[in-house]
């Protein structure tokens, strides 16, 4: 089965640069033996999905709220994210983990997406502490617990292994480490579940990541966003 490069473009680009961004990755799927999906911010999402529309990539969205309409100021409804067009929303990024979103947020976000048809990046992953403590595999069930127990069992989903101490930091978490985790997540979310790992992925090192049989694919961040990088992960890809 081909594996996901999953592009997370967090609040880095402005929407110019996102819609010439989006242009490199329409190009470079063409050749690439990965399927690839790119969440840009929300303001850009019109016209990254124009420049998407007749290419290989997908497009995905950072977030949704738990509601498709209502009094919710500021907040993006899973409905208006599946009238553009995007297939895949990302929930429980560790970045909005930090800001108070609570397992129990995370679930109703994940059926919420996949009520309106589109498929959940659910994210999930230890403290730094956590980890130090061995706790990683008890925090990581207990997430993932809570969005499947939330989820219609035939409902599409994919998990996205991104240690939280990893994100961003230069610090990936080792092959072995992901590895192990991405084992223990597919005890509990089943054979065909699709598992990325996420976490200072880049060009340089993805190649074992990548290469784990148990990895479906890569939640990337920093990186997807910057042209050079995009470039020489594309050169990499080139099938
Ligand atoms: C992410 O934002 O999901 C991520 C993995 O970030 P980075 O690649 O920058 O660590």
């Amino acid at each position: 089965m081909r594996k996901l490069f999953f592009a997370n473009w967090k609040m880095y680009l402005g929407d110019d640069e996102a819609e010439a961004l989006a242009r490199s990755y329409a190009e470079g799927a063409l050749s690439a033996s990965v399927d690839v999906a790119v969440a840009p911010g929300f303001t850009a999402l019109e016209r990254v999905a124009r420049v998407l529309a007749a290419s290989k990539v997908a497009l995905g969205a950072q977030d949704a709220f738990w509601k498709d309409e209502g009094a919710y100021t500021g907040e993006v409804a899973p409905k208006q994210l599946a009238a553009l067009g995007v297939k895949h929303v990302i929930v429980g990024h560790s970045e909005r983990r930090a800001m108070g979103e609570t397992d129990e947020i995370v679930a109703r976000k994940a059926a919420a997406v996949a009520a309106d048809g589109m498929t959940p990046v659910v994210c999930v992953g230890e403290l730094k502490e956590e980890r130090e403590a061995g706790r990683q595999e008890e925090i990581v069930r207990a997430q993932l617990a809570a969005m499947m127990a939330a989820l219609p069992s035939e409902a599409p989903f994919i998990v996205a292994y991104e240690p939280r101490w990893a994100i961003g930091t230069g610090t990936p978490c080792s092959p072995d480490d992901v590895a192990k985790m991405h084992a223990c997540i597919r005890g509990i979310a089943g054979p065909d579940a699709a598992i990325l790992y996420g976490g200072s992925v880049d060009p340089e090192n993805f190649r074992p990541y990548l290469d784990l049989p148990d990895v479906g694919g890569l939640l990337v961040g920093g990186a997807s966003a910057r042209p050079d990088a995009v470039r020489a992960f594309f050169e990499a890809f080139a099938s």
